[in-house]
């Protein structure tokens, strides 16, 4: 790891870098790190090819009556841990490299930094304005492909990607998760001013934001009813809150109700500590969300305890870092164990052909097939986003074939989404459906409909040129306005290269872990076909031998007349049965000698 102090040391470092294509990512903080530092840094490491964290206590992001003085520094402890997590760049310049004499530009972001923090009577405007002038200079002088920022500071992450959206600056902003202590308390630099009571009572703000989930949980959506939970908790603990609103998760917009992603943010004075944590809440009901091109959901599904998956949903998950979980469904009870397992995408694969359909390889199902398979899954779905998976031979030969077979998976099966293998000219297909109106998902890498062309099922991309191709299939599905790619059995390595140019949601399957999201087969997952399982199948249950087990033990109780018992018949009042025989004896004129009873 290199440490550099000046703007013109770190440019030089990085130029090369650049000059060989290399990603960049920047993790900006003011130094004294916890996990919560670290975990950006580990996300960065496991996206970017150079990872430049910077060291800065930025002056002018302090009111005159904050802590500027006091805030807690220990470079050397923070340079040992930045070593460990194998960063490549520690930036950490003096104040007049960043601010020399004369420096007069600020940079302010308007609307949403007014509010919560930014509200006059709190840090103020002033506040967020030191925080984009620094973020920008910070980005002008290291040109990250992607900088980190944590969910820990909401407001400061929404106004940084204001910033990178309203000033067109290239680079893409990732938001991770909050980092807390077991017993919930969030990471702050700011925890080393409590002392042991003080931290016990700080307790209090995520008990606070635990109450109003569990308060939405139980289907509470007014907005009034949920800071009241909440605030019982701030009471608990003896907490007067400087703020404690909820607030749309988007842009901060007040809101009376919790619709959709809404922000719970509180910040609070416990000793010398001023304190911020924040929870984004979300209704249970089904989203209202417009992107539902189909009747979702299913007739048949039991209303949902959660709002339904859009495509904003995989995209926000990806900027919050929340894992995405998608599994492949094939029928009606498959699709309700993955609503009731609250999987994000279900995808109806034309892994189908094998394991369900019983073909060799997935080639020779056809477009009807999996349309039946398709539809029964829709009628068990209601939360999950539903894809369908073109089939070979489905979407090859022209791009209005590729329409209408897409279309046919939305109108006649109700898929929200369809998926399709390949780059090259898949990529054409990919616009022409995206431009007739149904979202695509693309699949690079092992891509199995085209596996005898790549030499068989086996890992894709090991080769430096191989792996080159298969990132230009990404980025030009990318291009196309895929809304997410499957990466499927690539090297870890080639994963993490290709993710910092990722702008979509990466699924992966046999792609490490560097990739938004992950997805197995249902039939893998649980263990029910009997098949060879690829390196990458991870098995959880072992259901065939269930199954087995079950159907063997039935043709037992068969063969040796346990089954049925009593308990399984159905009877019959004894004058009714009475009758019964004398009717019977009527019509056939033949005494009734039999022993049954019905
Ligand atoms: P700071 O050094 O406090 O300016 O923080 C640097 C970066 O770390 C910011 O993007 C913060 O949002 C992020 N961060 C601080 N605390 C946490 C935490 N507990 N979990 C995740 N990220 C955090």
């Amino acid at each position: 790891m290199r440490t550099v102090r000046s703007v013109r040391e770190l440019r030089e470092m990085l130029a090369p870098e650049r000059t060989k294509g290399r990603s960049i990512g920047l993790v900006p903080t003011m130094g004294a790190f916890h996990d919560g530092h670290l975990s950006l840094i580990r996300r960065a490491r496991s996206e970017c090819e150079v990872v430049v964290v910077s060291l800065f206590v930025n002056p002018r992001q302090f009111g005159p009556a904050e802590d500027l003085g006091s805030y807690p520094r220990d470079d050397a402890r923070d340079l040992a841990l930045a070593e460990a997590e194998g960063v490549d760049v520690l930036f950490a310049p003096p104040v007049d490299e960043v601010y020399p004499e004369g420096f007069d530009t600020t940079v302010t972001v308007g609307g949403l930094t007014s509010v919560l923090d930014g509200d006059p009577a709190r840090r103020g405007p002033g506040h967020f304005a030191g925080v984009t002038t620094v973020v920008t200079k910070l980005f002008n002088m290291a040109a990250p492909d992607v900088a980190y920022f944590g969910q820990k500071d909401a407001q400061q992450a929404l106004a940084v990607k204001k910033l990178v959206h309203d000033l067109d600056i290239p680079v893409r902003i990732q938001v991770c998760p909050i980092v807390r202590d077991p017993d919930g308390l969030a990471l702050s630099s700011r925890n080393a001013y409590l002392d042991s009571e003080e931290r016990r009572r700080a307790l209090g703000l995520s008990r606070a934001l635990q109450a109003a989930e569990e308060t939405v949980a139980s289907g509470t959506r007014d907005a009034d009813a949920v800071i009241a939970a909440a605030q019982a908790e701030l009471d608990k603990a003896g907490i007067v809150p400087e703020y404690l609103e909820l607030r749309s998760a988007s842009d901060l917009s007040e809101v009376d109700r919790v619709d959709g992603p809404t922000l719970l943010a509180v910040a609070a004075r416990v000793g010398k500590a001023r304190l911020i944590d924040n929870a984004v809440l979300r209704d249970n009901e089904t989203s209202k969300e417009p992107n539902d091109m189909s009747s979702r959901p299913g007739a048949n599904a039991p209303p949902a305890k959660r709002a339904a998956v859009t495509l904003s949903t995989l995209a926000e998950k990806r900027t919050l870092g929340e894992p995405i979980v998608m599994v492949t469904a094939y029928d009606y009870p498959s699709a309700r164990v993955a609503e009731s397992a609250e999987v994000d995408v279900a995808l109806v694969g034309d892994s189908g052909a094998m394991t369900v359909l019983g073909y060799p390889s997935t080639v020779p199902v056809t477009l009807d097939e999996l349309l039946t398979l398709a539809a029964a899954v829709r009628r068990g779905l209601s939360t999950p986003l539903l894809v369908g998976d073109m089939p070979f031979g489905s979407y090859e030969a022209s791009n209005e074939e590729a329409i209408h077979n897409a279309q046919r998976f939305v109108k006649e099966a109700g898929c929200d989404a369809v998926k399709l293998e390949r780059g090259g000219t898949s990529v054409e297909r990919a616009r022409a459906i995206i431009a007739a109106g149904i979202p695509v998902m693309g699949h690079v890498g092992l891509t199995p409909q085209t596996a005898t062309t790549l030499g068989g099922y086996r890992s894709q991309g090991r080769t430096a040129e191989r792996a080159l191709s298969v990132a230009h299939d990404a980025m030009a599905l990318q291009a196309a306005g895929c809304f997410a790619i499957v990466f499927e059995a690539i090297p870890s390595a080639l994963t993490e290269a290709i993710m910092s140019r990722m702008r979509v949601p990466v699924v992966g399957i046999g792609a490490g872990p560097a990739t938004d999201g992950q997805v197995l087969v249902f039939h893998d997952i649980l263990g029910i076909h009997d098949g060879h399982a690829a390196r990458f199948v991870k098995r959880y249950a072992g259901v065939r031998d269930e199954m087995i087990k079950g159907v063997a033990a039935f043709a037992d109780d068969v063969r040796a007349r346990r089954y049925p018992a009593p308990e399984h018949g159905y009877t019959m009042a004894p004058d009714e049965i009475e009758r019964l025989h004398e009717l019977l004896e009527e019509q056939t004129g033949e005494p009734f000698t039999g022993g049954f009873s019905l």
